[in-house]
Parts: C-alpha cells; sequence; structure tokens
C-alpha cells in the first residue's frame, strides 16, 4: 500500500527536480522529464496537461503516479495529464537495475553540442567539481541514435548503450541520468553540463583538452554525501526560491 502523505512529498520532490533542472538550462519550455520508483510497480513521473507552462514551472500536481506499463497507477491520476512520449527511457532504465531508482531525461544543449563537435567527455578538471571529474574519468557513453525515444525496444536499445553507467548522451538529443535519488540524478546531469560547457570553453578559447595527472586522482576524494548531494541540494532549491539565507549581512 503507498501512503498518500509520502507521495505527496515525492511528488513535490520531483517537481522541485525539474524546477532546479530548468533553472540550470538543462531543459528548454516543456520537453524533459524526471521520475522516481515508488515500488515494484509503479512510479511517479513528470507528465503533461493541456494547460502545460513547461519544466521551469513543474508543480506536485504535474508529477503522477503510472505503473510500468504506462497506464494510471491509481484511479484518476492520467485524467487530464499524458505520459511523456518517452517514458521508456524511464521503464527501461529502472527495470535494467535495481539501483537505478530516479532518472532524469534533459536536454541540455552543451552537452549536445560537446558531442556533435566529435569531443569526448574526459576529465580535464579536478577539484573543480570532484563527482564530476570521477563520472569523467568512468567515461559518459553515447546512443548514437537520435530518434524519439517512444517504445520498449528503443528503451532497451538505448539502455544497452549505457552499458551499466550512470550518466548516458544521446546524440543528437540529450541526456540519461540515473540514480537512486533524484537529487543525484539531477546533480549529476548538473555535473556532465558544467564539463560539458568547461570543455566547450577551453576549445573555443583555441586551448587543448588534457585529463588531469593521473597522480592527482589519489587526492580527489569521494566527499561526505553531506556535502556532495545534500548541501548541493539545498543550494538548488535556495537558487529556484530565491530565498535568501536567514544570516545574510546588508
Ligand atoms: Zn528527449
Amino acid at each position: 500500500m503507498i501512503r498518500t502523505d509520502d507521495l505527496a512529498q515525492q511528488r513535490l520532490l520531483v517537481a522541485q527536480a525539474c524546477r532546479v533542472a530548468a533553472s540550470r538550462g538543462l531543459v528548454d519550455g516543456t520537453l524533459g522529464h524526471i521520475s522516481l520508483r515508488i515500488d515494484e510497480r509503479h512510479l511517479l513521473i513528470r507528465c503533461r496537461s493541456d494547460s502545460d507552462t513547461g519544466l521551469a514551472c513543474t508543480g506536485a500536481d504535474d508529477v503522477r503516479l503510472v505503473c510500468f506499463d504506462g497506464t494510471a497507477g491509481a484511479a484518476g491520476e492520467l485524467d487530464g495529464y499524458q505520459v511523456p512520449n518517452e517514458f521508456p527511457i524511464h521503464a527501461e532504465t529502472m527495470l535494467s537495475n535495481p539501483r537505478h531508482r530516479a532518472v532524469a531525461h534533459l536536454h541540455p544543449p552543451a552537452v549536445v553540442a560537446v558531442d556533435l563537435a566529435g569531443i569526448t567527455i574526459r576529465p580535464i578538471y579536478g577539484a573543480f567539481d570532484i563527482p564530476g571529474a570521477w563520472h569523467a574519468r568512468a567515461g559518459v557513453p553515447v546512443y548514437q541514435r537520435s530518434v524519439l525515444i517512444r517504445n520498449t525496444q528503443l528503451g532497451r536499445e538505448m539502455v544497452a548503450a549505457m552499458a551499466g553507467r550512470s550518466l548516458l548522451i544521446c546524440r543528437g538529443h540529450g541526456i540519461v541520468s540515473a540514480a537512486g535519488t533524484v537529487q543525484q540524478a539531477v546533480l549529476q546531469g548538473i555535473s556532465l553540463d558544467r564539463i560539458a560547457r568547461m570543455s566547450l570553453r577551453v576549445v573555443s578559447a583555441g586551448g587543448t583538452l588534457r585529463e588531469i595527472d593521473e597522480q592527482d586522482w589519489a587526492d580527489l576524494p569521494d566527499l561526505r554525501p553531506s556535502l556532495t548531494v545534500d548541501a548541493a541540494w539545498r543550494n538548488e532549491l535556495a537558487r529556484i526560491t530565491q530565498r535568501p539565507p536567514t544570516d545574510y549581512v546588508r
């Protein structure tokens, strides 16, 4: 049995994540969606309504409970709402790996551009963004097709390209970021966008992309989640609500 109170909190979390992604320029307009697995049969996903005003304006009501076959997860859940065309991105990513409880499908222009420019994401920096550097070191695979991933077959093909990683670039399209939490999925997307932007910036300045020294990895520790996730997410929420810190000095 799904508790209604918990669901309300989780709807709000997914809605906030959509607004964070929009505020970071990772999505534009009404394209892109974020989901969270609830149990064996259900997930919450950002859906579209006829009065949809875009990802940046996502409210908790836009996040609907659905089954893994894309049908309503409870009575009335899809009344006035449609699951995204690319729902199979979410369903297949979650079904392929139980650790993937949250999935963000976003369209960050810098990441699309870096791939189209033939630039591979590499660890060109370290302490500038440690989690991002580690993702770059592991490598970010590319799904070579630029199609709308609107059926199970394409969803599975995309998951195969992901090869067990948590980040994927879809050529001429966008990204998929999968994680244990919604916060982590979006923060990974922000990190990928950050390193893509820096790569483009270096190349635009006439520079050459060089990986950091191998010996530096020993001093790029995996910092506490309280810093890399909790504090980072607080910052993201403060940015979208424009709420000044309580101890702000005027
Ligand atoms: Zn898409």
